[in-house]
């Protein structure tokens, strides 16, 4: 069996959309894609031309920097793009399923409730550091399910899973359905990442961003790792020049050593932040907890969250409610900023007068 057999049948076999850009190159006058011949005067690089789909060059710049061959990487616009993707891919409406363990990040289950797909939530252990229920979800899987998720570290708890589960897990879903492994964060986490098990498992999928450790959320550069023939799958069905020229170069500059060795250097003091942050936190007394975060955030129960959150407003500085996450509806999720911006919100914190 082949992981493509959990896919949808009618899918299979498209060939996809043909564009211009992927039916011809070279050449040095291109009459093949109704482009204007004439870049926009009033924008500062040439983009009258269309993209390439997956671009090369950055396919095999992302694919160095992952340690894997180039066909077991997918670009798209953010990781929300694969999630989707995969979702279109293997889930028929009305018909099969997702598990998703919350509270996780929204997109997984978001994507399923677009595609007609059913969401399975099985709920991270909370009076155990939310952590992954594995056994929960081996149990949870049936013939409908096709997509299992785990995010690692988890967004908006901080924690990370065990590798070891994350890879018995796989074994556990070999033949009955993908395990899509998100990996945004990891970058700020101590644990090893599942890539170099990619090889042992065609039915993982590594989702990793350009979004958070490199600094390029407004560029949307998402990955997908994964065996080829789910890569091949897809590219067939990716919308045809997902990826914006100026995003694609901001993207290959971001993965120049010079700048890797910047994006090390940012990660060391958020992670040295991280630690600050958490542990001046948990000193206060209007905080029930900081959960232990393997993130960019710290993850704060408040014995009164909301008036805390609208303190802050009132003096500029934003933080991420999580009332509406069962289980957190007493938390807040801040982002490790600047040790500048990290010193304003302690004393910010500082100068707040908590009721008795
Ligand atoms: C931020 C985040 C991403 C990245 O999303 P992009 O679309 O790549 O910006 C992926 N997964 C989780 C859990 C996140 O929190």
């Amino acid at each position: 069996m082949s992981v493509l057999d959990l896919a949808r049948a009618d899918l299979r076999h498209l060939s996809g959309y043909s564009s211009a850009r992927m039916e011809a190159s070279g050449g040095d006058i291109w009459l093949n894609a109704n482009e204007s011949p004439w870049p926009n005067a009033g924008v500062a690089a040439a983009l009258n031309r269309y993209p390439e789909p997956q671009p090369v060059a950055l396919i095999e710049a992302l694919a160095a920097f992952y340690q894997v061959s180039a066909d077991r990487v997918f670009v798209g616009r953010g990781s929300d793009e694969p999630i989707d993707l995969l979702t279109r891919a293997f889930c028929r409406a009305g018909q099969d399923q997702v598990i998703v363990s919350p509270p996780t990040f929204g997109m997984y289950a978001m994507a399923a409730r677009v595609q007609g797909a059913t969401v399975c939530a099985l709920p991270l252990l909370a009076a155990h550091g939310f952590a992954y229920d594995f056994a929960g979800v081996r149990a949870a899987v049936s013939a409908a399910t096709r997509l299992v998720y785990a995010c690692t570290p988890n967004n908006p708890t901080g924690n990370g899973l065990p590798v070891a589960d994350l890879l018995d897990l796989a074994s556990a879903l070999r033949d009955r359905a993908v395990l899509v492994v998100d990996e945004a964060y990891i970058d700020y986490a101590e644990g090893p990442s599942l890539i170099a098990a990619l090889p042992r498992f065609d039915h993982l999928v590594v989702l990793r961003t350009l979004s958070k450790a490199h600094g390029l959320a407004a560029a949307r550069i998402g990955v997908a790792l994964a065996d080829p023939a789910v890569i091949d799958l897809l590219r067939r069905i990716m919308p045809p020049y997902p990826l914006p020229s100026p995003c694609v170069a901001a993207a290959l500059q971001a993965l120049s050593a010079p700048a890797l060795a910047a994006t090390r250097a940012h990660v060391q003091i958020i992670r040295s932040e991280r630690a600050l942050l958490a542990a001046a936190l948990a000193a206060r007394d209007d905080v029930r907890a900081v959960l232990p975060s393997q993130a960019n955030f710290v993850t704060v129960r408040w014995r009164d969250a909301e008036a805390v959150y609208a303190h802050l407003q009132v003096h500029g500085i934003l933080v991420r409610s999580l009332r509406r996450y069962p289980g957190l509806e007493d938390a807040l999720r801040i982002s490790v900023g600047s040790p500048l911006e990290n010193r304003r919100l302690l004393a910010t914190l500082a100068a707040r007068v908590v009721p008795s």
